[in-house]
């Protein structure tokens, strides 16, 4: 067996998620879209299905995956995607659905439903992707309102920089918030993980009947390009390792792998991993990016290739064949080897492929 592997600490996503509960005082929608970030939609869901009030995902084929594995927690269909004839469907397996546009009003408002749909409201409050206008917002409340399809109305917007922690667009979008839900009585969401992360001062304690949607920080990693100290309380989850294959040694001179895009300064010991792009691993990471050998930092030298990626060993000479390489993890931060390699540690775990999860 190829020795690439990625480890899911189960008890770390839990531990996550109630810090997400702790911060914010309010429910949390635990979010799982995207096969949980790459960490394995059912076992996460499976795993916090005691205690989380609810999942997010992206689109009903996710959903449709935590029903028929047994997971009866509502769950939020996160991006509004959906045709009008699947709200048959969305309704039949009792999901959540974000609302962000006119066309989605009109079909709830044409649809004849087995039972009442949870509606989240989206309110575009500056990020200009999905969402009601502000000037449109009350007048879709309305209208949802005055559907019979419709039960429940909570009502959600959605940051687009509150990973920056000195921008002020995170308040502003609080106060479009505030200035078009002002007046109407329902459940709130507006967190997500660098918001509840980032800014306590922004978000104290919520109601208890709120909801915070925290995605990233479920797995331990961190939204923020700088140290932050709420992050340093998220237990990473998933651990992502490997083991030398070959060791080269070789004097001052000598290039290493495709593109010679390494050459040596000095005689180098070179470990050989089994891990590369086709894994996941970011084919961007430079040399230098961190790693550790037997729970030794030291470095990555040379371009990643598809099934393997070389390390410096020269200076940990108890290192060899079979030694462990932690890509990331506990020592190696994701969120670090995401700076190194000009990506966000979103991507590196979405990015995980061929490698087998084992959960404990
Ligand atoms: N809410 C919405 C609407 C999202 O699209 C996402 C993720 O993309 C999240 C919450 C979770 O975000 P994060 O992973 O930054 O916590």
């Amino acid at each position: 067996m190829r020795p690439a592997r990625a480890l899911i600490d189960l008890d770390a996503l839990r531990h996550n998620y109630q810090l997400a509960r702790e911060l914010s005082g309010a429910r949390a929608l635990a979010v799982v879209k995207a096969d949980a970030y790459g960490h394995g939609a059912v076992r996460c869901a499976s795993a916090l299905a005691e205690e989380a009030d609810g999942f997010a995902v992206a689109c009903i084929e996710e959903a449709l995956e935590l029903r028929a594995a047994g997971i009866r927690a509502p769950i939020l269909l996160l991006e509004g995607f959906f045709e009008a004839d699947e709200l048959a469907l969305i309704a039949e397996h009792e999901l959540w659905c974000v609302v962000h546009s006119a066309w989605q009003l009109e079909a709830l408002e044409r649809a004849r439903l087995a039972r009442p749909l949870q509606v989240w409201l989206k309110l575009d409050s500056g990020m200009h992707r999905v969402g009601f206008h502000p000037a449109d917002y009350r007048a879709a409340h309305q209208r949802l309102l005055a559907c019979a399809q419709v039960g429940k109305i909570v009502l959600m917007s959605h940051f687009a920089r509150a990973d920056e922690p000195d921008c002020p667009c995170t308040a502003e979008q609080l106060a479009v918030f505030q200035a078009a839900r002002e007046g109407l009585a329902a459940e709130v969401s507006l967190c997500n993980s660098p918001a509840l992360l980032g800014w306590p001062q922004l978000f104290p304690q919520q109601r208890p009947s709120d909801w915070v949607r925290p995605g990233i920080m479920l797995y331990g990693a961190t939204p923020f390009a700088q140290p932050l100290a709420l992050a340093e309380r998220l237990r990473p989850v998933m651990t992502l390792e490997s083991q030398i294959i070959s060791v080269r040694e070789l004097p001052a001179g000598e290039p290493v792998g495709y593109g010679a895009r390494f050459v040596s300064a000095r005689p180098t010991r070179v470990g050989v991993v089994a891990m590369g792009y086709a894994d996941g691993y970011p084919r961007h990471a430079p040399t230098g990016t961190p790693l550790a050998v037997d729970g030794q930092p030291t470095r990555l030298i040379g371009r990643v290739s598809m099934d393997m990626l070389t390390v410096d060993l020269s200076d940990l000479p108890q290192a060899g064949l079979g030694s462990r390489v932690e890509l990331w993890g506990a020592q190696v931060p994701a969120s670090t080897v995401a700076s190194a390699a000009d990506t966000i540690p979103y991507q590196l775990f979405c990015n995980l492929k061929r490698v087998p999860r084992s959960y404990t």
